[in-house]
């Protein structure tokens, strides 16, 4: 039997079904290929802790019961009163002095600067840093906005503060069983602490990407959007905990969000 004597046996109703089946798929190809030919690519600069890793809950859970405080409301007050607004503001070259931390927050709380006391703070944050890079706790939806943004074909960098930046993109590579970082930088590679613009023109020096190609996504304005505008990236702010947002309009982000997941959305269908 020939191709034209079996097209003749298929009943006219089921022919035109198929053939509709067919000229749909073709659209939705057309239409893929066209929007993945007009879609910008990004290159992404993205934070580690509070931004993909859920580092606040790491800390509080070994802080809990220390000077009479919940573990929350103790590391809050570490990383709003002292970090932030205190070391950030007023001694941000000292960013990783731990010691001058542990003596402000002591004060902070009216407690007497011993080694007994630094040393109970230091016995903690070091089972805390330890804990994040043996079992690292991402947020819920950031396994699935890395595995998204590399299908969409954006480039990632893990951007981190402090120290073990090679550590924590490998945490994370260990528990996904995938490496989702094209590059991997940091304040101990980069040479430069984040909140410096100097740390963002060196990155994109090191990559050899553009800023107006490159946007940085971070939990923190003073590290992750402020300095990063300053030498042209976009920015995304990850707003987990509802922070007020500044007025400054130079530590305005582009956009802010509460989750990764809206951040993908807005890259994927936003030119800026
Ligand atoms: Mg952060």
């Amino acid at each position: 039997m020939n191709n034209s004597s079996e097209r003749a046996q298929i009943p006219l109703k089921v022919r035109t079904l198929l053939i509709s089946i067919q000229i749909r798929r073709a659209k939705s190809g057309i239409k893929e290929i066209a929007s993945s030919m007009f879609k910008k690519m990004w290159n992404i600069l993205i934070d580690f802790d509070g931004t993909l890793h859920d580092t606040e809950s790491i800390y509080a859970s070994k802080l809990d019961g220390l000077f009479g405080l919940a573990g929350e409301e103790l590391y809050h007050i570490f990383l709003v009163d002292i970090h932030r607004k205190v070391v950030h503001e007023q001694y941000p070259q000292r960013h990783n002095d731990l010691d001058l931390h542990w003596r402000l927050l002591l004060q902070h709380l009216g407690e007497h600067y011993d080694s007994d006391a630094t040393n109970l703070l230091a016995v903690c944050f070091k089972e805390a840093n330890k804990s994040i890079l043996e079992n690292p706790k991402l947020f819920h939806e950031a396994p699935l906005f890395l595995d998204r943004v590399v299908k969409a074909g954006h480039r990632l960098c893990l951007s981190t503060g402090g120290q073990n930046s090679l550590e924590k993109a490998e945490a994370i590579t260990r528990v996904l069983g995938t490496n989702y970082f094209g590059n991997v930088l940091g304040e101990e590679i980069i040479g430069y602490l984040k909140h410096e613009p100097s740390y963002y023109e060196e990155a994109l020096k090191k990559l050899s990407w553009k800023a107006e190609n490159t946007v940085s996504i971070g939990d923190t304005i003073i590290t992750d959007i402020y300095p990063a505008k300053v030498v042209g990236m976009k920015t995304i702010w990850v707003n987990r905990r509802d922070e007020k947002i500044l007025t400054e309009p130079e530590r305005t982000p582009d956009y802010e969000t509460s989750n990764l997941t809206s951040a993908l959305d807005f890259l994927n269908k936003k030119q800026f």
